[in-house]
């Protein structure tokens, strides 16, 4: 089968889909994205990724490219005309293409949207939750608006890359002040020693990951304890439990930092329970 991608009005076949060379995603990293997961062929939190995404484009100027209503259609038609039933859709949004210059080209200069779709091993996902994944701390080279949810993703590929490198699935980012920010594409979460949950404060150092929202919503349902400020390294390592959340592993157990065993090594019973619980709190549509 064909893949498809939407490119700008038009549903193209994946090898055939393209941007200008002049687009300023490509030149400037001037764009915007996200990552929705798929889950029976329908969208996990689109709402809520919408909103997002409409923050993003607001802190950046940059004007919706089409009507949210027309973007709905759109993440719908790629996912039935790519047949994914458990997967993601992935858009972005760039300033459009103009000659390279940095000042913002005229209002209105097309913005280049692009949206495509993919499947993701329920399978491998599952296995890899029945585990647990290994982090690294790294530090945080990210700039001052790590709330915007631009593709400016370098400092993420190289710290996830550097992880990959210590057997670790994901890097975990640490200020200059010594506190974990986030992780390079996940929020991070630990169960402190009193047993309860901790994850930093969205503010401009993190992104406010639809999936911790989901969560935090999941905390409350349970009745469980939250408190949203920062840990160091230091802390996590002698965590009761910690995991990650993001789109596309909702809730990922965590079962070495830096080399050290979290509890007794095994995902722990609240990130499960969390993960567990995750399908019926989230909205699909
Ligand atoms: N933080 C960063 C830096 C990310 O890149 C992501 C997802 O890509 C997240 C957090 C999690 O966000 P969400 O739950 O909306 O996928």
């Amino acid at each position: 089968m064909t893949r498809i991608v939407y490119v700008n009005g038009r549903y193209r076949p994946y090898a055939e889909a393209a941007v200008h060379v002049e687009d300023r995603g490509f030149q400037f990293a001037d764009a915007v994205y996200e990552v929705i997961e798929v889950a029976g062929g329908r969208l996990i939190d689109e709402a809520r990724h919408l909103a997002r995404l409409s923050r993003s484009l607001d802190a950046l100027d940059i004007q919706p490219p089409i009507a949210e209503t027309a973007l709905r259609h759109v993440l719908r038609q790629v996912v039935v005309r790519n047949r994914v039933r458990d997967g993601l859709v992935y858009l972005q949004v760039t300033r459009g293409a103009a000659p390279r210059d940095f000042p913002f080209p005229d209002r209105d200069t097309p913005r280049t949207l692009v949206c495509l779709a993919r499947p993701l091993s329920r399978a491998a996902r599952a296995a890899s939750a029945a585990k647990g994944i290994a982090v690294k701390t790294m530090p945080d080279l990210r700039w001052g608006r790590c709330d915007i949810k631009t593709v400016m993703l370098l400092p993420a590929v190289l710290a996830k890359a550097a992880a990959g490198r210590e057997g670790a699935k994901e890097a975990w980012l640490v200020d200059e002040q010594g506190f974990v920010t986030e992780g390079a594409a996940s929020n991070a979460w630990i169960v402190d020693t009193e047993g309860r949950l901790v994850t930093r404060r969205a503010d401009s150092a993190i992104l406010d990951g639809v999936t911790r929202n989901t969560v935090l919503d999941a905390i409350e349902i349970e009745g469980l304890e939250v408190v949203e400020r920062a840990f160091r390294p230091e802390e996590a390592h002698v965590a009761r439990e910690a995991f990650i959340t993001s789109a596309t592993n909702t809730v990922m157990p965590v079962v070495s930092i830096d080399g050290h065993t979290i509890g007794d090594g095994k995902p722990g019973p609240i990130t499960r329970r969390l993960r567990e619980i995750f399908p019926s709190v989230a909205k699909a549509s």
